[in-house]
């Protein structure tokens, strides 16, 4: 107790000397005016000459008396009442406690970058105008920058340190910094809003380390995850989450990513062990070790996964990997009805089969598979599964199909095709990856050359799936745009992809809108995957609740209380920030 509370007392030393000498001060001015008028100064007011400053005893008896009375207000007061602008009593912080933040001027912040250019070599900082732009937005994100919201440089740095470094001179200089790995992120997650500096990891690609016996790996944030696929294919094993094309380790533990795997192997959160995190103010932390098990301490590795650079910069990771299936092959299984397709899917979890992927493409994403023409024999237009069946060997594989098989008959199936050879199995999943690209094709044929795509995000209970895929397929047609259905079903994770001219941004703006909104009304997630980013700030409030974003708020004033890591996503930091 007595440690304890001695250790409050030393945590707030700082504190309680400045308050308890500013209290010393007025009060000594107080008392003093109220107390008998010492010699001295009746003599000056009577005018009469005297020397300005006699020491008497009882002079020196007084003001130690009115310095021990103050010392004891003062330490007192600011022991039991700091000043809340200083040591805020609340476990919350809400965006109206929070004074608006401040950024570098024009000039602190060139000097800023001098220093950085100086340290790193001016080679790995870069002002051109086509790095600039090809950091500030890309083709795929929902949330478009706004002109002016481009970075003002980017730096390459090679190393943790070097990171460190730059986090130090942006610290002293109150620089923003936006870390940015593949860019492919969706809801405008690297969006220059403050026009800071942005961190481009790319020279930071190397693996550090490989423990094959103990299944994890170790690399830099710049290492891609189909790179890290084909390190590991010779050795038999893979790693999980397997999101955009050019995705890297930094975004996707930034992001919390998952993809077509997570219903086997998880999302990031189950399969990174360890994190190396720069800080706000440059300092180095790893947040654990490598066993599979611990219970030591806060569990800081989870934090940093899915804070989308806000709260740290990811320089290392250790992940988990998981054998290769040595046998596997892919059925497609096209019913009539969604809720058909998602009652299997129900089913095949209850009976406890083992599949790797089970994933969902509606009648209209079938639809424009098949007319991108880049499978040997149309599919059926209907919905349909795709599910990755793989184990141990053969047989595993083909025990399995045998009930994937029997449980889709008890829902009705129309055609169950099943994977035979190398090719047909690589063809039929190659089905499931080209939707995005097969969708926007469509749409640039047959609505305008100048469309863009929407992809909406939405994780509901499996059970709530077939109602709001049957609701979101019925709204999309009553709106009018073309728009597709994808699902991660195995997780009730689904998206819906809306093709918009710019004339049509806002019906999309809406139909996303109300699928968030129905999501929500069932207990699911304004974001199974693709998480919050600029984009879905409001949805985020609307899910959780203020309190709960303001419990966060907190997290990130504790860690970065400059607010310089990638402001305003996830949650605002800035109680003059009016965007939605
Ligand atoms: C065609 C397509 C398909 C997709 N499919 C999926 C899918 O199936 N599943 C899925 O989950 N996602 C999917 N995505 C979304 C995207 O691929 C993921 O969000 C991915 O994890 C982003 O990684 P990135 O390297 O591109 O990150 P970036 O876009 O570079 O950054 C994303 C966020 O991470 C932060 N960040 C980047 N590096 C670091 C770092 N070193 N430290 C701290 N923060 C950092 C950034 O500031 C930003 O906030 C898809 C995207 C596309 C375009």
């Amino acid at each position: 107790m007595l440690m304890r509370s001695s250790r409050r007392l030393a945590t707030r030393l700082p504190l309680v000397k400045s308050v308890q000498k500013s209290l010393t001060l007025s009060q000594t001015r107080t008392l003093a005016s109220a107390a008998p008028q010492p010699e001295s100064d009746k003599s000056e007011s009577s005018g009469k000459s005297s020397t300005p400053f006699s020491i008497t005893p009882a002079g020196i008896a007084v003001s130690l008396a009115l310095f021990g009375v103050g010392g004891y207000l003062g330490y007192s007061r600011a022991y039991a009442s700091p000043p809340t602008f200083l040591y805020p009593e609340t476990s919350t912080t809400p965006l109206e406690d929070l004074e608006p933040p401040k950024y570098a001027s024009d000039a602190e912040f060139d000097r800023a970058i001098e220093e950085i250019a100086g340290l790193l070599g001016a080679e790995h900082v870069s002002r051109d105008q086509p790095d600039l732009q090809s950091h500030a937005d890309s083709e795929y994100n929902c949330h478009h920058a706004k002109p002016d919201e481009v970075p003002r440089v980017i730096v390459f740095p090679g190393t943790t340190e070097e990171v460190s470094t730059v986090m130090k001179v942006c610290h002293k200089y109150r620089v923003p910094v936006i870390p940015y790995s593949g860019g492919t992120s969706l809801e405008g997650q690297y969006i220059s809003t403050r026009k800071g500096l942005t961190l481009d990891f790319s020279r930071m690609d190397a693996i550090l380390e490989f423990n094959k016996g103990d299944l994890d790996i170790t690399l830099q944030p710049g290492v891609g995850w189909q790179d890290l696929d084909e390190f590991l294919k010779p050795h038999g094993l893979l790693f999980g989450p397997d999101p955009g094309p050019g995705a890297q380790i930094g975004g996707m533990v930034a992001t919390s990513c998952s993809g077509t795997n997570a219903f086997r192997y998880g999302t990031m959160k189950e399969n990174v062990l360890s994190l190396e995190v720069v800080l706000a103010d440059g300092s180095i932390i790893k947040t654990r070790r490598r066993p599979r098990k611990t219970a030591a301490g806060y569990n800081l590795t989870s934090l940093f996964i899915g804070s989308e650079g806000s709260l740290g910069i990811v320089t290392k990771a250790t992940l988990k990997l998981n054998p290769r299936p040595a046998a596997e092959s892919i059925a497609v299984i096209a019913f009539d009805k969604v809720e058909e397709a998602t009652g299997a899917v129900q089913d095949f979890i209850r009976s406890g089969v083992s599949l790797n992927a089970v994933e969902l493409l509606n009648a209209k994403t079938v639809y424009c598979v098949n007319e991108s023409k880049q499978l040997s024999q149309k599919l059926d237009e209907k919905p349909t599964l795709f599910i990755k069946v793989g184990g141990p060997s053969q047989v595993f594989v083909d025990e399995t199909v045998k009930i994937v098989k029997r449980i889709s008959k008890d829902h009705n199936v129309q055609n169950f095709r099943f994977a035979t050879s190398e090719t047909e199995k690589t063809e039929l999943w190659a089905a499931r990856k080209i939707f995005y690209w097969s969708t926007l094709k469509f749409g640039r044929e047959t609505v305008s050359p100048d469309v863009n795509v929407w992809t909406t995000d939405v994780a509901v209970p499996i059970s709530q799936l077939a109602t709001l895929v049957k609701e979101c397929e019925e709204d999309i047609e009553k709106s009018g745009i073309l728009g597709t259905i994808i699902g991660h079903v195995g997780d009730g994770n689904f998206h819906t992809l809306l093709v918009y001219t710019p004339e049509q941004a806002q019906i999309a703006m809406d139909l996303v809108q109300r699928q968030v909104y129905r999501g929500l009304e069932v207990g699911g997630t304004c974001t199974g995957e693709h998480a919050v980013g600029y984009g879905k700030r409001t949805f985020l409030e609307k899910e959780l609740g203020d309190t709960t974003i303001s419990t966060m708020r907190k997290v990130k004033m504790g860690l970065d209380p400059l607010r310089l890591l990638n402001p305003d996503k996830i949650f605002k930091i800035d109680p003059n920030d009016k965007e939605h």
